[in-house]
């Protein structure tokens, strides 16, 4: 199917939002409050590149709701993005943090560039000036970015810095950061702890027994590896993994702590090329593996009206955010096969930023043992009310979840007032 003739990821959050808000029975005002953004901010950015060349870049920050609290949601650096894109993220973000009940609302933002063209000096430049300029619209009781697509804890630790140099000493003001500067234990690695955790539950409810259930993940960056790592702990057969360049499977299940061992060492290593027993594939081969549960964890759109019909996976579990288009849902749902949305699927990254934002806030450090802990707690409780309302009401997972979360983002606002 051609790129063009994809629901985009804005059309997607939109139409699963609006199935929500038509089924909740919403008047039209509150349907346009809930679903435009609060505040859209784009920022040029100049940057003088190592060869003396003079580079403009453009930083982007989409602020979609702040009703249950300051907004929240990634900084993502990656060629390709764009205001309607960051548009869908942040407005995903507020979904999210509502059905973990964690009291943040939603955004996303961040610089369209590819940071594998940029040495470590130019992207702290970037990095810096992007948080200057957006200075007056984040901090942390108004908007907290974290690490997504492309950045991680040395991008926050930069944006710390800059904020802190303003401000003084405020940690708050990012989540994701190294340990060394506030940063919580936990953080890292939680996205894929939430999404191991959740895929449990949604096996045991689909009747699937994880204990060498054969999975597949599309992605082998933060959020996949950690998952596939935490999977393979709780007994699953990580059959096949992909990064950009391609995958590699094995039935009999991968060595997937080599991968993640050989991928730090060389993070630039394409995927088919990390020396472990494994055959090649193509990302298209994985998606349309005979597995029980498929986790794509890589980026939006990748199960589209075109591919879902290959799709054999019992049960799909959405590591990444929106990686499943609305036509490909509804295909999905049609055919009976159960779909964890990203809101709940990937919610662990943020639960865990706010249990960091909370020490921040406190000046205090959790045990890695207690932040697990929470995390779990979080997550159970969300899993269990969006379980009870897809069954009270006869709805899919993702249609639960969304009910859930725009109640509650509905409540806030009605509470504080127009
Ligand atoms: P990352 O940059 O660490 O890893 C992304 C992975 O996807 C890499 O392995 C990359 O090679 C692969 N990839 C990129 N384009 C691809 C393509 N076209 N086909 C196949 N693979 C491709 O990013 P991440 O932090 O792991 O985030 C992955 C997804 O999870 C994103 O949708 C992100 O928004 C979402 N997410 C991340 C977090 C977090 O805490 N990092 C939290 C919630 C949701």
């Amino acid at each position: 199917m051609p790129d063009a003739d994809r629901h985009s990821p804005l059309e997607c959050s939109d139409t699963f939002l609006d199935r929500a808000m038509m089924r909740l029975g919403l008047g039209q005002e509150m349907r346009t409050l809930l679903k435009g953004p609060y505040r859209e901010i784009m920022v040029e950015l100049p940057l003088v590149r190592a060869d003396g060349e003079l580079e403009v870049f453009a930083g982007y920050r989409v602020q979609h709701d702040q009703a249950r609290g300051p907004f929240k949601g990634g900084l993502r650096f990656h060629p390709s993005v764009d205001m309607d894109h960051f548009r869908a993220l942040a407005a995903v973000m507020t979904w999210k943090t509502a059905v973990v009940d964690v009291p943040f609302g939603g955004a996303k933002g961040g610089i369209a560039c590819d940071p594998h063209a940029l040495s470590a000096a130019e992207l702290e430049d970037l990095t810096k000036g992007f948080t200057e300029k957006m200075d007056e619209v984040i901090g942390p009781n108004r908007d907290i970015p974290a690490p997504d697509v492309g950045t991680g804890p040395r991008e926050m630790a930069w944006m710390f810095d800059a904020y802190s140099r303003r401000h003084g000493y405020e940690p708050g003001v990012v989540t994701g950061k190294p340990i060394q500067l506030g940063g919580s234990y936990g953080r890292t690695e939680a996205t894929g702890r939430g999404v191991a955790m959740v895929t449990a539950w949604a096996c045991e409810a689909e009747g699937i027994g994880l204990e060498g259930a054969r999975v597949a993940i599309q992605g082998f960056g933060n959020v996949g590896s950690h998952a596939a790592s935490f999977l393979a702990e709780r007994g699953a057969r990580v059959v096949a993994l992909s990064d950009v360049s391609g995958g590699l499977r094995r039935d009999e299940g991968l060595d997937v702590e080599a991968m993640r061992r050989i991928a730090s060492d060389d993070p630039e290593l394409p995927l088919p090329e990390l020396d472990v027993e494994g055959e090649p594939l193509s990302n298209g081969e994985l998606l349309a593996l005979d597995v029980d549960v498929l986790v794509p964890a890589a980026i939006e759109g990748v199960l589209h009206g075109g591919n879902v019909g290959d799709v054999r996976a019992r049960l799909v579990v959405e590591g990444a955010n929106l990686p499943t288009t609305c036509d490909a849902h509804e295909l999905l749902v049609e055919r009976g096969t159960p779909v964890v949305p990203d809101i709940l699927a990937n919610a662990g990254g943020v639960t865990v930023s706010y249990l960091e934002w909370v020490q921040n806030r406190e000046r205090v450090r959790w045990e890695a043992e207690r932040v697990n802990r929470e995390l779990e707690r979080v997550l159970g409780e969300a899993w269990k009310v969006v379980c009870d309302r897809a069954e009270e009401e006869g709805v899919d997972y993702r249609m639960a979840a969304y009910e859930v979360a725009v109640g509650r983002v509905r409540e806030a606002i009605e509470l504080r007032g127009f």
